[in-house]
């Protein structure tokens, strides 16, 4: 490996993926450092119950695609890997509705909508996004409640990044005239969230990771950076140094390189748990505005359980269809592989409730009302199969901040109300749903003790403004007080697209490479 290369970008999901290949072909030499691990088919886990090959806990020795961090005000679940979240996600590619463009600290910096437009087209093409040709029993029913909601106008099949050729047959690359890896169809097998098995899935690695290869992009996985100072001036105008470890291997296995630019990829997570630290230390001018503006989507995840052990809802991609609700808010079916039945650990009763002693009141008043229902719902005998999980995602104002602590990030309330599990009108359609397909909704008990919500599309924290005192980043993702720094994935969000994020993610990088000139 070289030392010094012209960009080194910390994190290779869809941020770092897009910026890898549009670099490389600009002619840079482009490095890409990744602390998961490198996975290829047939290294997935076939069941969420393989905890070492699906969750991401290096201190318990697994390294899956999968991290779950709690803090005190909400769960975050995301990806990790060679190709970050899309190792991990459940393929689905929305574009956000209209008042994405136009809220937010990026509101007044641009037409968003217009500008975005091409980027979103090519980020389509790119990752294959493709409408789901086969809606199965859980899409039904969803295509049910919004006819009993007179909305079925507003249900449609999503659409995901997958190849749908003959089920398991290995074809030379359909997506890039044969300069793309060889692929197989997809079985409609539901496993999409453990990892594909089936070399069906648009993951990065299949797409963006795998071209910018070919062009001479190098990737190092399993080295996590803990550190990055300027070189010579302070502003970073003669480049950056860069440290990282191993975060694998229990020996100390340090690398250090030298970069003329250097490009924060890592996710929110990954980017803010970096930068919070190092503006402490050797970027002390990063924007006060740093792990402001964290954005949640205000999402929901209900499990629909059904008590009936001859269903099948385990069949489909993972995300099969999308009901707009209204303008601000969407539902969609989700499901997992048959076998993985992992989440009905940690399975109670969706209850309402201001405080805990009302919510377990209310709980045991559910539980003591139909014992032998619950009951028989927490020990199904296949939890996928007879599961479906509601995602409910919405476009409100957040009032989250992300600070350093200790040793890893805190979360803090900033103004207003804090997010909560309890959205009525998420309770409203889990019932309503469950009704259609006679089951019963379940939360996870986080929510219902703690009145703690979870997501999966954590996004902001180094959003975009006019100025330093706005934003963390420019329009044009460059970092504000530093020269050759940019930021590229989902803390760049500076708004709520209530809508699944990984297509804008990869737009708005398309974008911001778009104005990098080629190399001489
Ligand atoms: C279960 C699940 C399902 C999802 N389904 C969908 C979906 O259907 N559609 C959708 O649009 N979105 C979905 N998402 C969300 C999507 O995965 C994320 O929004 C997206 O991956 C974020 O992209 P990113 O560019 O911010 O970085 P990420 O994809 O999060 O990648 C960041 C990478 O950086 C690495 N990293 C972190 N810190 C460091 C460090 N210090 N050094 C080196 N590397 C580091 C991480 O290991 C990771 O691989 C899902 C997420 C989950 C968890
Ligand atoms: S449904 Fe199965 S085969 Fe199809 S993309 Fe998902 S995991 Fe792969």
């Amino acid at each position: 490996m070289k030392k010094r290369y012209d960009y080194i970008i910390v994190g290779s999901g869809f941020g770092g993926s897009v910026s890898a290949l549009r670099l490389a072909e600009k002619g840079y030499s482009v490095l890409i450092i990744e602390k998961g691990k490198w996975y290829t088919k047939d290294d997935f886990a076939k069941t969420n119950w393989n905890l070492k090959r699906w969750l991401w806990l290096p201190s318990f020795g697994f390294y899956g695609i999968m991290k779950m961090t709690f803090y005190k005000h909400i769960g975050i679940l995301s990806g990790t890997g060679v190709g970050g979240g899309s190792l991990v996600y459940a393929n689905t590619l929305p574009k956000p509705k209209k008042s994405f463009y136009n809220n937010g600290s990026w509101a007044h910096l641009l037409q968003w909508e217009n500008e975005l437009a091409p980027f979103y087209s090519e980020a389509k093409k790119m990752l294959g996004a493709t409408k789901n040709p086969q809606l199965e029993e859980g899409d039904l029913i969803l295509k049910k409640l919004a006819k009993a909601r007179k909305q079925e106008h507003l249900f449609n099949a999503t659409d995901v990044s997958v190849f749908f050729g003959e089920a398991d047959e290995e074809v030379s690359d359909p997506f890039f005239k044969g300069k793309g890896p060889r692929r197989s169809g997809c079985t409609f097998c539901g496993a999409c969230m453990t990892g594909c098995r089936h070399n069906a899935k648009n993951s990065l690695d299949k797409n963006y990771l795998y071209l910018a290869q070919q062009l001479g992009a190098e990737i190092i996985a399993e080295q996590e950076v803990y550190s990055v100072i300027p070189l010579g001036t302070e502003d970073g105008a003669k480049g950056y140094k860069v440290f990282s470890k191993s975060s694998t291997k229990k020996r100390n296995h340090n690398m250090e390189f030298e970069a003329a630019h250097i490009i924060f990829s890592a996710g929110v997570l990954g980017t803010l748990n970096l930068l919070l630290k190092l503006k402490e230390s050797s970027l002390p001018r990063l924007s006060k505005q740093l792990g402001h503006h964290i954005l949640t989507n205000n999402e929901a995840l209900i499990f629909s359980v059904s008590k009936d052990s001859t269903r099948d809802l385990s069949k489909g991609v993972a995300i099969g269809s999308i009901l707009d609700v209204d303008d601000k808010t969407h539902l969609e079916i989700v499901r997992y592989g048959e076998g993985s039945g992992f989440w009905r650990i940690g399975m109670l009763p969706n209850v309402t409730g201001n405080n805990l002693l009302l919510r377990m009141g209310n709980m045991f008043a559910k539980l003591l009302k139909h014992p032998l229902s619950y009951g028989r719902l927490l020990f199904v005998k296949d939890f996928a199969k007879q599961s479906t999980v509601l995602l409910f995602m919405q476009q409100i104002d957040t009032t989250l901040q992300f600070t350093k602590g200790k040793h890893r990030m805190k979360s803090k309330i900033s103004n207003g109300p804090k997010p909560s599990a309890q959205i009525p009108l998420a309770y409203e359609l889990a019932e309503q749903y469950s009704r259609l397909n006679n089951a019963k909704p379940m939360v996870l008990l986080t929510e219902t003790l703690f009145n703690m919500p979870s997501t999966a599309h954590i996004l902001g924290g180094a959003v975009m403004g006019s100025n330093i005192e706005e934003g963390v980043i420019d329009s044009d993702n460059k970092v504000f007080a530093y020269k050759n720094m940019m930021i590229c994935d989902g803390s760049m969000i500076s708004s709520n697209p209530g809508v699944n994020p990984s297509l804008s993610i990869t737009a708005i990088t398309e974008r911001a490479m778009s104005i990098i000139p080629p190399k001489d």
